[in-house]
């Protein structure tokens, strides 16, 4: 129904013109999800559940998934490079993953109290393959997660603010929305609803700009109870931080007292061991969701014993310092799911899919270079982008360079093509994506480009 409210809404966020002959060709191979959204946006803000990433000219709606395929509405089917944002390790329906979930609902899905062996089992994957992982406290998502980090933290510290790069994104939480953002549902540098109050005790610094963030952080020391970083920026478009700015970050809060978070929660896949081990950079705490739970909701605040233990009541006459309650946190079969989800991620599968991610990168770089168009990919381990832009993106500033426009119109070609992905023009690997796939991408990006009139 084009002029619907649906559209109208996913046209404005955008702000690009759409390419007409694509455009066409998506309304009429997905008539069905316009319609459905047309129905659920009375009752649904978004009209859908869910990530909040517009697809142009609207989202489809996804009825099934199998491995590394979903399938919308209308029947289509797509190569999933979304997998459930940054969720679906392992693609959708993992047999071993269904069977743990199977088992654990024939014993009790959710018990809230103590419970032998679950999160006794995850905790220790957890810490065995994070290095600087010692202890562990079960949560449901990265937003609640973050939170905690930066309560233990305060506490900890005694220190109020929290420092976070330019650009980054850790939740949805006021503390968290505060700053500059590359993303299209974060409007203002204090988004409406957000109190100054909580405002003043955020600061920026740039990312990827070792002397510039320790310059904010040296300035703020005294102030600052936490910076969080994102190793590789996942909303902003798959942009790795490079190991010297982490071990700078490391260097300079270690110096000043500061407690190191590293917001995993989208980097736990990319290496065994997450962004710390492949980096060799150890945060005092780690946040971790999506991936770890198996495609059901599961975090998880990690980090050093001395800060971890201000949750622990015995160590503290009964009364933990730092109040960390969570009903659904360790769900069990959320908990079996994940544990299902690492037994599967072994540095041999991460190895397979960091070779995917390099193969995708290099395809890109190559087909910018062939044509002499300023088309360039970013990425790490288990993800990466495509971007358009003059200078290649490390940062919020050739971020924002981007010229959105193409972006969206490869995405809604690529779409058309059968190609599930964010709008933003990022592409996130399961286990079960093949080296084919990411040839047929590349020759997928390479038609789009012909069809947007994009080269000659
Ligand atoms: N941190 C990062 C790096 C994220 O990408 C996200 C979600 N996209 C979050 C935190 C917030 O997680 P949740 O949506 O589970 O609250």
């Amino acid at each position: 129904m084009p002029g619907s409210s649906q559209d109208q809404s996913a046209a404005a966020i955008a702000g690009v013109l759409l390419h007409p002959g694509e455009e066409q060709r998506y309304r009429e191979r997905t008539p069905r999800s316009l319609e459905l959204l047309t129905r659920t946006q009375p009752v649904i803000p978004t009209g859908h559940a869910g990530g909040m990433w517009y697809q142009m000219p609207y989202p489809v709606l996804l009825e099934r998934g199998k491995g590394s395929r979903v399938w919308d509405v209308d029947g289509n089917e797509y190569l999933d490079l979304r997998i459930g944002d940054w969720v679906l390790i392992h693609g959708h329906c993992n047999d071993h993953i269904r069977d743990a979930i199977a088992a654990q609902l024939d014993r009790g899905a959710q018990f809230g109290s103590p419970e032998w062996d679950l999160a006794y089992r995850m905790a220790s994957l957890l810490a065995d393959r994070m290095p600087s992982v010692e202890k562990v406290r079960f949560l449901v998502s990265g937003t609640e997660t973050n939170l905690l980090a930066l309560r233990l933290a305060r506490a900890h510290t005694g220190r109020a603010k929290l420092a976070k790069a330019t650009g980054s994104y850790h939740g949805i939480a006021d503390v968290l929305v505060v700053g500059r953002s590359t993303i299209s549902f974060v409007t203002h540098q204090v988004p409406p609803g957000v109190t100054q109050g909580v405002a003043q005790d955020v600061v920026e610094f740039p990312f990827n700009d070792p002397d510039g963030a320790a310059e904010v952080i040296e300035r703020e020391a005294a102030s600052l109870a936490a910076v969080i970083v994102e190793p590789v920026l996942g909303a902003a478009g798959m942009i790795p931080a490079s190991t010297e700015f982490l071990r700078r970050l490391r260097e300079v809060t270690e110096r000043h007292g500061i407690v190191l978070i590293f917001d995993e929660v989208v980097t736990f896949p990319i290496a065994y061991g997450g962004a710390q081990a492949y980096h060799q950079v150890y945060p005092d705490l780690t946040t971790m969701s999506k991936a770890i739970g198996g495609g059901l909701p599961l975090a998880a605040l990690g980090g050093r014993a001395e800060l971890m233990d201000l949750l622990d009541p015995h160590r503290h006459g009964g009364k933990a310092p730092v109040t960390a309650a969570s009903t659904f946190g360790g769900n069990q079969a959320a908990l079996a799911a994940g544990i299902a989800c690492l037994e599967q991620l072994t540095p041999d599968s991460h190895a397979r899919v960091q070779a995917l991610t390099e193969r995708g990168k290099r395809g890109i770089d190559e087909l910018g270079r062939r044509y002499g168009i300023p088309l360039h990919a970013t990425g790490l381990g288990h993800v990466f982008a495509m971007h358009w832009t003059p200078e290649p993106v490390v940062d919020y500033r050739t971020r924002m360079q981007q010229d959105d426009e193409k972006i969206v119109n490869l995405g809604m070609a690529l779409m058309n093509l059968g190609f599930y992905h964010f709008s933003f023009g990022s592409f996130l690997l399961s286990t079960a994506i093949t080296e084919q796939d990411i040839d047929d991408l590349l020759a997928g990006i390479e038609q789009a480009l012909h069809r947007l009139g994009l080269v000659g």
